[in-house]
């Protein structure tokens, strides 16, 4: 059973979050941030975000990753409660050298779901099962999920975790990642209204 290796607090533009540092099997720095008390009975606003360091870190414009975490920031501080996890699993779970090998060759033409195939990966190589430790060890018992992401709740739910809702992020595609966000909707199925 996994456990968190440090707590503490710290304070975000969005208010003052609980912060847990968890180390996975693979030796990777999983990060949890809450709000409120989380093992209460009432289902949790729960963002599960995969890193990316393009837009987080280096203000890439070409997808909608960091405006889809600060939207989840904001839910969780106007509802006073939830969770964020934070995976480190960069590009889809295939790593920053793949990552911009892929969008090499999407400035080539591809889309992100073809660039992946060429790479040899699948479409999403993204893995939930940290989550379900990290879920029993806060005491979380049920969540609402904050995603657009239909195969995220098909692994959450396959993992025996109980997703009660679902919460949109939905953010308007711009003239930079409008083609990314349609490869998401038509290729991967995501719940995109706006695109
Ligand atoms: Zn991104």
């Amino acid at each position: 059973m996994l456990k968190s290796c440090a707590n503490s607090t710290i304070n975000t533009e969005f208010g003052v979050f609980d912060i847990h540092i968890y180390v996975s099997a693979d030796g990777k720095e999983q990060i949890v941030l809450t709000r409120g008390d989380v093992s209460a009975a009432e289902p949790i606003l729960l963002r599960i975000h995969s890193e990316c360091i393009t837009s987080e870190v280096l203000h890439s414009l070409d997808c909608d990753c960091v405006a889809q975490l600060t939207l989840a920031f904001k839910k969780i501080d106007e509802a006073n409660r939830g969770m964020i996890i934070y995976l480190r699993q960069e590009g889809r779970g295939i790593g920053l050298v793949n990552k911009i090998k892929s969008y090499e060759l999407q400035h080539q033409g591809m889309d992100t779901v073809e660039a992946h195939e060429i790479l040899g990966f699948p479409i999403d190589a993204r893995d939930y099962s940290v989550v379900k430790d990290i879920l029993e060890d806060r005491r979380v018992t049920e969540i609402i999920a904050l995603t657009n992401n239909p195969d995220k709740i098909k692994q959450l739910s396959a993992l025996g975790i109980a997703v009660i809702k679902r919460e949109a992020l939905e953010i308007s595609p711009t003239a930079t990642n409008r083609k990314y966000l349609s490869a998401k909707k038509t290729k991967m199925g995501h719940w995109l209204d706006l695109v």
